[in-house]
């Protein structure tokens, strides 16, 4: 399919891979998920999949937006999963498609689990994170020797929408330098209270990245305290990511892209 000196494993039919389509930028595919794009049959993304990386599957391909946004129903996810295993039953070479990598808060070891169990033979491409690449694209480091050597990827959402209250919140505040929350818009307010109840400092760098990686990739810069009030009155919307640390402040030498 790509015309490149790299033996790249044929997609037999019968089966799914399960591939990580990066943040947004298609440049920012790995060259197995590109193949897979291009030698599936049929294609069932998730509706953080950017436009232009659609458009890269050839028109004989069936797609199927099968997304599942802000916590719906658990039976949706029963539905992909059932609707992969028809699908790779009937002899179909079938590509599912998630946002970012797909065993970072993607759904993704519950499908391949599924997959397993109904015998369906698959394959893993991972993809890059939102959680690093689309904040190396807002000019923030998930790491940096001057400011943290740990950093913690971490979920605003439980498995139902809400809040994870089971955290054990004052050892994530004590325990990462940096924190990186996807899925942290809904619950800001709660978030970061409980981020400066655990010790975290107020006036602590912070930052919202949205679309992060897209044409429509917007920053915010902001501290903890400050940062709900700000999206609110920024009006922001998902997908973001939230961001707290000395990390942040690098972006003032680091913020190179330009749209
Ligand atoms: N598997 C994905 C994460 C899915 S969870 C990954 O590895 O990136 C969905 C959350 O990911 C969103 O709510 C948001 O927090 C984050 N996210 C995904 N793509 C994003 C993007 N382009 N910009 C900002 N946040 C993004």
């Amino acid at each position: 399919m790509l015309d490149l000196p790299i033996d790249l494993p044929e997609f037999l039919p019968g089966s799914v891979w399960l591939a990580g389509a990066g943040p947004g930028d298609p440049g920012l595919l790995t060259l197995l998920a590109l193949h897979a794009i291009k030698s599936a049959e049929v294609v069932i993304h998730d509706a953080l999949v950017d436009g232009r990386i659609l458009a890269l599957i050839p028109a004989a391909a069936e797609i199927e937006s099968m997304g599942k946004r802000g916590g719906e129903a658990s039976v949706r996810q029963a539905e992909i999963t059932a609707r992969m295993i028809h699908l790779a039953k009937a002899g179909k070479r079938v590509l599912r498609l998630k946002g970012g990598d797909p065993f970072v808060f993607g759904r993704g070891p519950e499908e391949a689990l599924a997959l397993a169990g109904a015998g369906v033979p698959f394959r893993i491409v991972p993809g890059i994170t939102a959680g690093i690449g689309g904040l190396a694209y807002a000019g923030i480091p998930v790491t940096a020797k001057e400011t943290n050597s740990a950093v913690a990827f971490v979920t605003g959402h439980g498995p139902d929408g809400e809040m994870p209250d089971a955290f054990d919140w004052d050892a994530l505040a004590r325990g990462a330098p940096v924190l990186v929350f996807y899925m942290g818009l809904k619950h800001l307010e709660r978030l970061t209270s409980r981020l400066m109840a655990a010790g975290r400092r107020p006036d602590e760098a912070a930052a919202l990245v949205c679309n992060a990686a897209t044409e429509r990739q917007s920053v915010l810069e902001t501290t903890l305290a400050e940062a709900a009030g700000a999206v609110e009155r920024a009006g922001l919307k998902p997908p973001a990511l939230f961001v707290v640390g000395q990390v942040v402040a690098l972006r003032r030498q680091l913020d190179w892209w330009r749209g």
